[in-house]
């Protein structure tokens, strides 16, 4: 599955390694934002931005889990829609790009969202059903969504992996810096998978949460890569000092005020490592959910647009410019 068809080889000048498309249940029972993003409003992106390729991902919750549950901040089986977590979202997204829109297959990379602690054979068994009908091109997990530490995909996740393997499916992690309240999506445990299965290609996304260590570690890695997946409200979480994100002196040096030219910075330093990604919906966030589960709500408001996001590239050029905009991604896809 590595190879890409000719038809998404071509012409590729800007890639947005991050993106979702479909319905997010959670944001939406607790009204949050954003909550919803369709494939055309994807597409018209794109176009206006000059994005050329987009890697594309469901929303990071289920139909298959309780909708009551999830609207307390809790994810629980209910079974009813689909027939494992994420089966239903992930054939709605391939059937929106090959039956409804399949002008847009020379654009998009879909990658299929997981849920690495619960009942993954039943995942296994309709993602494989899923491929003898269409193609995708690698695998989405959402730790603090799903409510399952990186680490259970080389436990009860371990099929899903095997599935990976076998498919030569690359696999983007959601992610947290180490001062992070998120322990479930901790980037120490993305590098001990990347250790333990060198065969397999990982994203950490979310830039390392600025934390010059955790980059500096990652960037050792021949399979592991970083995206910048809603960077600009991730520099503006550091400048207000929110908790989010590391905002002392362990994080990278650089003027937050100028995510372009943090954006470049780290460009610089890791060229081989950092990819360019939007999180398009999600590059604005608005919510009141919990940075834990059960944890106390926490209000954050934070506003970005497309445009805002392809300025993170204004000051790399030449080929520092052409590795974050695409090489680096298409080494993650392809290997
Ligand atoms: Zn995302």
């Amino acid at each position: 599955m590595a190879k890409l068809p000719a038809y998404l080889r071509r012409d590729i000048r800007l890639l947005d390694v991050h993106s979702h498309s479909g319905f997010e249940p959670l944001l939406y029972l607790t009204h949050g934002f954003p909550f919803c993003q369709s494939l055309r409003n994807s597409f018209e992106d794109n176009e206006r931005s000059g994005i050329t390729h987009a890697v594309v991902f469901p929303l990071c919750t289920s139909l298959y889990y309780d909708l009551p549950a999830m609207q307390r901040g809790k994810i629980k089986l209910e079974r009813r829609i689909g027939t494992a977590p994420f089966a239903f979202e992930n054939e709605h997204l391939l059937r929106q790009i090959y039956e409804i829109f399949p002008d847009y297959k020379r654009m998009f990379m879909p990658f299929m969202m997981l849920d690495t602690a619960r009942e993954a054979k039943k995942q296994v068994r309709a993602l494989s059903s899923l491929l003898d009908r269409f193609r995708f091109y690698g695998l989405k997990v959402h730790p603090r969504t799903t409510q399952a530490a990186v680490s259970t995909l080389g436990g009860p996740g371990r099929p899903l992996l095997d599935f990976a393997r076998a498919n030569d499916l690359p696999i983007l992690f959601h992610s947290a810096y180490p001062g992070s309240p998120d322990r479930l999506s901790q980037i120490s445990q993305i590098l001990d998978l990347a250790r333990a299965y060198p065969g397999l290609r990982f994203c950490a996304a979310h830039f390392c949460g600025f934390h010059q260590k955790t980059f500096e570690e990652a960037a050792r890695y021949d399979n592991v890569w970083v995206d910048s997946g809603a960077m600009s409200i991730g520099c503006d979480v550091v400048v207000q000092k929110l908790k989010i994100y590391e905002a002392g002196p362990a994080k990278i040096p650089g003027d937050y005020r100028d995510p372009p030219a943090v954006f470049a910075e780290i460009a610089r330093r890791f060229p081989d490592t950092f990819m360019w990604g939007t999180d398009n919906p999600a590059h604005t966030w608005v919510s009141s959910s919990p940075a834990k589960p059960g944890g106390k709500p926490q209000r954050v408001e934070l506003w970005s647009s497309m445009d805002r996001e392809k300025r993170l590239l204004r000051d790399v050029s030449g080929a520092l410019r052409r590795k974050v905009a695409f090489e680096n991604a298409l080494d993650f896809l392809e290997g």
